[in-house]
């Protein structure tokens, strides 16, 4: 019988952690905001509420589904953009925080989404890079 090595790695790199961490949560269904006492709603990797400052940030579930707030068509993308474009950005209302991502599953960017639409919440990868990101779906009949 051997002792073996102890461990292997070292410990894991220091990557995006809460924000990844977060992704994750909600390419599994199971988005979260952290909300204040005072309901005000924020994402990780924050760890004071960027509205009153407080610590004390408890996770709460986010719904499946949010509303949009505006959006913007992007013809002239960033680098890490430039296989995407053209694509639509949006700001969607989700329950107790804005989350900014891009319009998937639409057929002509030039009408993807109106403000006041309905848009199911998802995780999908950059066309460019394959890095996860924020998305959102049109929902049918809202
Ligand atoms: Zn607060």
């Amino acid at each position: 019988m051997s002792d073996g090595e102890y461990g292997g790695k070292g410990p894991a790199p220091a990557r995006n952690a809460g924000y990844d961490e977060w992704l994750d949560a909600l390419a599994e269904g199971e988005g979260y905001a952290l909300v204040c006492p005072d309901g005000h709603g924020s994402l990780p990797p924050r760890r004071v509420c960027p509205e009153c400052g407080t610590t004390d940030l408890p996770r709460e579930s986010l719904p499946a589904t949010g509303t949009v707030e505006s959006y913007t068509v992007v013809h002239v993308p960033s680098p890490r953009f430039a296989d995407d474009a053209p694509y639509v950005t949006a700001i969607v209302d989700v329950g107790p925080v804005r989350l900014t991502g891009v319009v998937r599953g639409v057929a002509s960017e030039a009408a993807a989404v109106d403000v006041g639409d309905s848009v199911a919440v998802d995780v999908a990868e950059r066309a460019t890079d394959g890095e996860p990101l924020v998305v959102f779906r049109p929902t049918d009949g809202t």
